[in-house]
């Protein structure tokens, strides 16, 4: 597939292969994007804002919903093109196609509701005579840089709002998923969009990512990555405004008087859901020593019923990791800490007709101080660990530099109140795992794990700004 600059889909001499992780078959090849195509598009965008950003409301939203009405017609397509590129099982993919519909409808549903407020300027001495109000406006040219692990609804979520409220945009996709991205676009140009109000360009982060996000013509960098990533950006972007959403290690607390089968269920489900590589899939399990031996048991008996394999197959339950290197990654982050004095229950090895596939892994013994405990394993890993009073839980799940979600299982509501207060995250789920998301709430983080706020609606007040107006009588 080609690059969209400007209305145009643009070819390159040298491609990059999109590669399936499941068995290194090529699925496509994309363009290799330079600084020069990355200026093209941000010039492109500038020159399409200057009428854009005047576009009327309807015309967003209309384009929205076509686009929305598009991915649920194809939505078999797009599935596969989603479980092919990247990670995800045939069943997880046709979720992530539901869901970007979904983001787009709320999009087009926010346009309408970009309200402002009258001022009382007369709360103020001297200001008897005055009358105003303000209302938002676009901020201009956003540059959206996306992640592979859900190559579809991440983009929608950035493209949707920037769209909704009048602004353009550069995106960027992941370049091992960039295909997903790119037929999204062509749904929006089949739409009606005008030429220039969406760009992508494919290409290795640093060369095209560098000069998008330094460029002082654009306005806003929306970032959905790893915090390496994120951080290398902030510096780069100088005067303009941030969205951050980067990865966690996320914590659920099991209580004693849980509804035990359920947590069990949603807990697994949650640590193996696009082979773990979910910002809010479960990495740290920390159980009541009561039930511990039990809900170990039951945890890595259910583990182990997973059907892992092609990713196509209905039944297939789990996928390959992204890549070689990561699952090399992986594994020896199981190594190091089996090596000091981890125990794993079950899994624990690399496979696959590639080498890509990292068995869903349960470990206990792990600490703190192993890369397991503190750091984002992004992979089908997850550690548990006995404790004895929700307070000394709720301090382990803290004890990290991430704060994206968390959870309690419990039928106490005064536990859950304790959790909710005291966990430091955006986000606290009761009875559910950490990778339960609906995507018109607001979705975050803290330390770490992000800067602002996504969420149709949320981004929407990201990518917009107020605008005061004051008449004097
Ligand atoms: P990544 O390596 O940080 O890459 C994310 C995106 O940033 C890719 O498009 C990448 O391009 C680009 N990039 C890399 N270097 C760049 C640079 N110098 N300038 C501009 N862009 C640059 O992350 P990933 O491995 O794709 O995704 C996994 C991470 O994303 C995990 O940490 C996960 O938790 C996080 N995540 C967070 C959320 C959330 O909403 N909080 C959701 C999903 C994932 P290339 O592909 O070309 O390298």
């Amino acid at each position: 597939m080609d690059m969209l600059i400007n209305g145009q889909w643009v070819a390159t001499k040298e491609t990059i292969p999109v590669i399936d992780p499941w068995d290194g078959s090529l699925v496509d090849t994309v363009p290799h994007g330079t600084p020069q195509h990355v200026d093209q598009a941000i010039s492109a965008a500038v020159s399409a804002f200057r009428s854009w950003r005047f576009s009327p409301v309807a015309q967003r939203m209309e384009i929205l919903r076509k686009v929305a009405d598009t991915v649920a017609h194809y939505l078999e397509d797009f599935a596969r093109l989603i479980a092919r590129e990247g990670s995800k099982t045939i069943r997880e993919a046709r979720k992530e196609v539901r869901r970007c519909v979904n983001t787009l409808s709320l999009s087009a549903e926010e346009a309408r509701r970009l309200y402002g407020q009258t001022i009382p300027f007369d709360s103020f001495p001297g200001g008897e005579h005055r009358h105003g109000y303000w209302y938002r406006e676009p901020i201009g040219v956003i540059a959206a840089i996306t992640p592979f692990n859900d190559p579809l609804n991440l983009v929608a979520h950035k493209l949707g709002p920037a769209i909704a409220g009048g602004n353009t945009v550069v995106l960027k996709p992941a370049t091992v998923t960039p295909l997903s991205a790119l037929k999204l676009a062509q749904a929006f140009q089949d739409a009606g969009l005008p030429a220039g109000v969406l760009n992508v360009v494919t290409g290795p982060g640093g060369e095209v990512g560098d000069p998008l996000v330094s460029d002082p013509r654009v306005r806003m960098v929306s970032f959905t990555g790893g915090v390496e990533a994120g951080l290398h950006i902030t510096r780069l972007a100088g005067l303009k405004k941030i969205g951050m959403e980067l990865g966690s290690n996320s914590p659920v607390i099991v209580m004693a008087d849980c509804d035990f089968d359920r947590a069990v269920a949603d807990t697994v489900s949650g640590a193996f859901w696009a082979a773990g590589q979910n910002c809010i899939g479960v990495q740290r399990v920390y159980v009541q020593r009561p039930i511990f031996e039990r809900y170990l048991e039951a945890f890595v008996a259910k583990t182990k019923t997973y059907k892992v394999g092609p990713k196509l197959e209905e039944n297939c339950d789990m996928g390959p990791v992204i890549t070689e290197a990561e699952a090399k990654r992986i594994e020896s982050w199981i190594r190091e800490a089996e090596a000091s004095g981890a125990t794993v229950h079950c899994g624990g090895q690399r496979g696959g007709p590639i080498g890509t596939v990292v068995e869903p892994t349960v470990m206990t013994g792990v600490t703190m101080a192993m890369k397991l405990g503190c750091q984002e394993v992004f992979g089908p890993v997850v550690a548990l660990w006995p404790f004895d009073e929700l307070e000394e839980a709720v301090t382990l799940a803290n004890s990290v530099d991430y704060g994206l979600h968390a959870a309690i299982f419990t039928r106490s509501l005064s536990a859950a109140h304790y959790a909710i207060k005291h966990l430091e995250c955006g986000g606290v789920i009761i009875n559910d795992s950490t990778d339960y998301r609906l995507d018109q709430m607001p979705f975050g983080g803290i330390k770490n794990s992000g800067l602002g706020r996504e969420g149709v609606a949320f981004a929407l007040l990201e990518m917009t700004e107020p605008k005061v107006v004051c008449f004097t009588e």
